[in-house]
């Protein structure tokens, strides 16, 4: 499988290099860096940091689709957008884990999945997406009178907040107590704030350092406390688990799919 790399010299986009130049059956095919990033015409293995794959650094997303079977993309919003839109024209797989999408996004996902598979996650590790079923089931389980709390945190460098996988852990927790995340979620406090809501999920934001992504669910009861914690050291996780998702949509049917179809998860 030939993979594309969107970003391929970004933080994420290198981790991917390295991790396609390591799984059987894949190889770069292309990968493309945004106008005038200096990346532009360097080899990507060479950008990785696992020496020359003959493969340059290009600015056109058309050319990238072309050489490509699968792309995988970690970039921006925008550059998000405009890759789902290219999967839905070529039919070719898309690995989305670019976070911060929003209602555009989810609107073009639709569209292009009607053509292509593609796969979204906040978070490819499979810790993570066990976290996530453990939150659900936790959820089902323990009523109101548990109030559920995520906090994450993550390196000084991130733009978006909460982190998108907070928010997918918003999401399976909601999903637990059968409410809309959006009619629940709290998502700064700051003041006079009154009292906890019964019911409410709570989301707190820390940014420093080079922390990878730390998340934990914490399900607050009178006399006790549940936690479920996720701590990523590596960004290789996340790579190894974007091209896992990449080979399994070879011959896969057109339709949106998420980490846990990939990984066999159901809850
Ligand atoms: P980064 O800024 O290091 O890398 C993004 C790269 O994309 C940059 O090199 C940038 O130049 C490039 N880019 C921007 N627009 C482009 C375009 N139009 N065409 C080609 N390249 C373009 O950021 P990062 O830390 O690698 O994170 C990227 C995204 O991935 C973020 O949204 C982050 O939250 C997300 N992320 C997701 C996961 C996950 O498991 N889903 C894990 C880590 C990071």
């Amino acid at each position: 499988m030939r993979i594309g790399i969107v970003g391929c010299a970004g933080r994420m986009g290198r981790m991917v290099a390295q991790a396609v130049a390591a799984a059987e059956g894949c190889a770069i095919g292309a990968g493309t860096e945004i106008a005038g990033s200096p990346a532009l015409g360097q080899d990507i293995g060479e950008l990785a940091g696992i020496g020359s794959c003959g493969v340059r650094a290009v600015a056109e997303a058309a050319r990238l689709f072309a050489d490509s079977d699968t792309v995988i993309d970690f970039s921006s919003p925008a550059a998000t957008l405009a890759h789902i839109k290219l999967a839905g024209e070529t039919g070719k797989a898309l690995i989305v884990g670019t976070t911060g999408l929003g209602a555009e996004h989810d609107k073009a996902l639709a569209a292009a999945a009607k053509k292509a598979a593609i796969v979204k996650a906040a978070n490819f590790s499979v810790g993570v997406n066990l976290a996530l079923l453990l939150a659900e089931q936790a959820a089902r389980t323990l009523d109101d009178d548990y109030d559920i709390e995520i906090v994450e945190m993550h390196h000084r460098h991130k733009v978006d907040a909460p982190s998108g996988t907070a928010l997918s852990l918003g999401e399976a927790a909601a999903a637990g107590r059968r409410v809309a995340l959006e009619k629940k979620s709290v998502r700064a406090r700051d003041g006079h704030t009154g009292a906890r809501k019964r019911g409410d999920i709570g989301f707190a934001t820390l940014r420093g350092g080079d922390v990878v992504g730390d998340h934990t669910v914490i399900f607050a009861g009178d006399g006790e406390r549940i936690e479920i914690g996720h701590k990523a050291s590596s960004r290789a996780v996340f790579a190894q688990g974007a091209v896992r998702a990449a080979l399994w949509t070879k011959g896969r049917q057109p339709g949106l799919y998420a980490m846990k179809d990939v990984l066999g998860f159901s809850a």
